[in-house]
């Protein structure tokens, strides 16, 4: 007896635009309500200009923002310029973050970028991502950080906790942080990328935490896919 052909009957399924319209809705209406919750977000890091910026996320790498910032205060109100910190040089900087991570290799990179910036950039932070990712020991993630919280640039670092929460929920899915940060960029919307970065990231810290993400009192449990979410 002839089977009927499965792909003769009726499927409801979206047309790819509809559904690709449904999904931007949805990123809109979580960055709606991201931004609702927390209007002005902030980094975590303490810096008082670019290059301490720049330092402070150098630093930052498999580090807890609270611990870079504790070394941090005493290293800033010494030097807070690339001048300043390259005089300091690397042994004395290393004693200064040593508690730290990695600190001997990042108190030679910050010691190498900031020599490179006083020669190259006239003492100044650069403003375009090429200048920043040749700098020593800035990737891609630290200079979408200094584009985007010093310059005001729409671009979005991936970080551990802005990849979790983007392919739980999911909102960009990805195997590395590349793939992660170009899905985003194509479903945010424009009026929210300026600070999609930390909305995302706290999320991450404070909500859509790895272990035990707390749906309960998450403003978004509605609008999240993830199979194992508590609510
Ligand atoms: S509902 Fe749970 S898993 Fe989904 S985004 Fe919120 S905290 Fe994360």
């Amino acid at each position: 007896m002839a089977r009927g052909n499965p792909a003769a009957s009726p499927v409801r399924r979206r047309p790819p635009a509809a559904a690709k319209a449904a999904e931007l809705a949805r990123a809109d209406e979580i960055f709606a309500r991201l931004a609702a919750a927390n209007p002005e977000p902030k980094s975590e890091l303490e810096y008082v200009n670019p290059f301490t910026l720049l330092v402070a996320v150098v630093l930052s790498a498999q580090a807890t923002d609270a611990g870079v910032n504790k070394a941090t205060r005493a290293l800033f109100a010494v030097a807070d310029t690339p001048a300043k910190m390259a005089a300091l040089g690397e042994a004395e900087l290393a004693e200064r973050i040593k508690t730290i991570g990695l600190f001997r290799t990042k108190a030679k990179n910050v010691v190498a970028l900031s020599k490179l910036l006083v020669s190259a950039h006239a003492g100044e932070v650069p403003t375009d991502r090429e200048a920043l990712e040749a700098l020593p020991g800035v990737g891609r993630k630290t200079a979408n950080v200094v584009l985007n919280v010093a310059f005001g640039e729409p671009t979005l670092a991936v970080d551990t906790h802005v990849f979790r929460v983007a392919n739980r929920i999911p909102l960009a899915e990805g195997k590395t942080p590349r793939q992660v940060e170009d899905g985003l960029l194509k479903i945010i919307p424009a009026r929210f990328m300026r600070h999609a970065h930390h909305w995302l990231i706290l999320h991450g810290r404070y909500v859509c935490r790895a272990r035990a993400p707390a749906c309960a009192r998450c403003v978004i449990a509605d609008l999240c896919r993830y199979k194992d979410k508590t609510v």
